[in-house]
């Protein structure tokens, strides 16, 4: 390890020489460093420590122990040295991003442990968040622009920024966002842990790839989403990535797709919801084939596929909707609620003894329905 320490400080002392001209003195932050006090970072931890406590008391955080853990857990195999130093925060949004504040907090939106289809797609994405940490990118930011006006809007954001951090406001994304030079920085860094942690890197291009495809099928394609507008050229790095995974030999083999999805799956029936509420049915639609695709449990996700026809209501949206439901219930693991749905689309293209076997399934299914007197009038009405 000692010629390795070596290395890696001739290393960081060469990125000092590259980089001081621009940045200053700004090496990697070491595990269990704190800022000096009086320095210009200590004043960004401090502001960030307020903006923690504020994140805290949001009503946004999700809590549950396990969850937090599994996402803990892929933290501190991915570098075991930093793992005390990262607080993560699972906040609930449907929309892809996490982001890295310079005291350590960490925020991961559950539109990304949605998206991710293994522990070694969302281990890419912690792996680049915490690379960010480790190289000091918000410092880099801050002595870039602390002299321009952007550095009031900076600070403002980062003292009231957990409004902005929660919603992924533009304004935000565009003063807090990284260069493209440390976005680099972070994949490399993010994809040499992946592989030095066991995971298998060829996973990180592939969560790029399936973003694309979202973008590309988007009913609002000129409405970027909070992960494009602060990570441009999704593509080139895709690409990129792909490139450096093959780069290698000594590389990581642990994908963990069944794992992931055991361990998300008490969520994603709500974080399918979150998403289904954006009302970008050509995105959705996108997302639910590629987790269809890659295992997840199908009858919940047909369900889903049904309810973004029905909810679309387009030209065959409805026979196409009670197509998914019928096919969900063959699953053999659809949600109660797809009786419901299916049995209103039966109802309403006149298929009376249809919707009627499906209302019944629903109520013996879910026998504390709160529509079950609904539902029991409409039984009545079809008498
Ligand atoms: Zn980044």
């Amino acid at each position: 390890m000692t010629s390795a320490r070596a290395t890696s400080l001739l290393a960081a002392a060469a990125l000092f020489v590259a980089s001081c001209a621009q940045t200053g003195n700004i090496q990697k932050i070491e595990p269990g460093e704190r800022p000096t006090i009086e320095s210009d970072e200590a004043g960004l931890w401090m502001q960030m420590d307020r903006v923690e406590e504020d994140l805290q008391t949001s009503g946004k955080v999700v809590t549950d122990p396990d969850l937090n853990a599994y996402v803990r857990e892929i933290l501190c195999q991915l570098d075991t040295s930093y793992c005390a130093d990262v607080r993560t925060y699972i906040v609930r949004n449907a929309d892809f991003n996490a982001s890295m504040a310079p005291n350590g907090v960490m925020i991961v939106w559950t539109g990304i442990i949605l998206r991710a289809q293994n522990e070694a797609q969302l281990a890419s994405v912690l792996g680049h968040e915490l690379a960010h940490y480790i190289d000091r990118h918000s410092l880099k930011r801050w002595r870039e622009i602390r002299s321009t006006t952007d550095a009031a809007v900076f600070f403002t954001f980062a003292t009231g920024g957990i409004v902005g951090i929660l919603a992924g406001f533009a304004a935000y994304d565009s003063i807090m966002s990284f260069s493209r030079d440390m976005e680099r920085e972070a994949d490399t860094r993010g994809l040499t842990m992946m592989r030095e942690s066991g995971f298998d890197p060829r996973e990180s291009a592939k969560i790029w790839q399936q973003l694309i495809e979202e973008r590309d099928a988007s009913d609002e394609p000129e409405k970027k989403s909070a992960f494009f507008s602060t990570h441009p050229a999704a593509k080139e790095r895709s690409e990129t990535l792909a490139k450096l995974a093959e780069e290698t030999d000594n590389t990581g083999t642990t994908i963990g797709r069944e794992r992931h999805a055991a361990v998300t799956a008490p969520f994603r029936r709500d974080w399918l919801l979150d998403e289904l509420r954006q009302r970008d049915y050509g995105r959705f639609e996108v997302l639910l084939n590629q987790l269809i695709e890659a295992g997840m449990e199908d009858g919940e996700l047909l369900f889903y596929r049904g309810e973004m026809h029905r909810l679309r209501g387009e030209d065959d949206d409805a026979e196409k909707a009670i197509a998914a439901y019928t096919a969900a219930t063959g699953s053999g693991n659809a949600p109660a609620e797809t009786y419901r749905s299916l049995g209103l689309m039966q109802w309403s293209a006149g298929r009376t003894t249809e919707a009627r076997a499906a209302f019944e399934t629903y109520l013996a299914a879910q026998q504390d329905a709160e529509d079950r007197a609904m539902i029991e009038h409409y039984l009545q009405q079809m008498q």
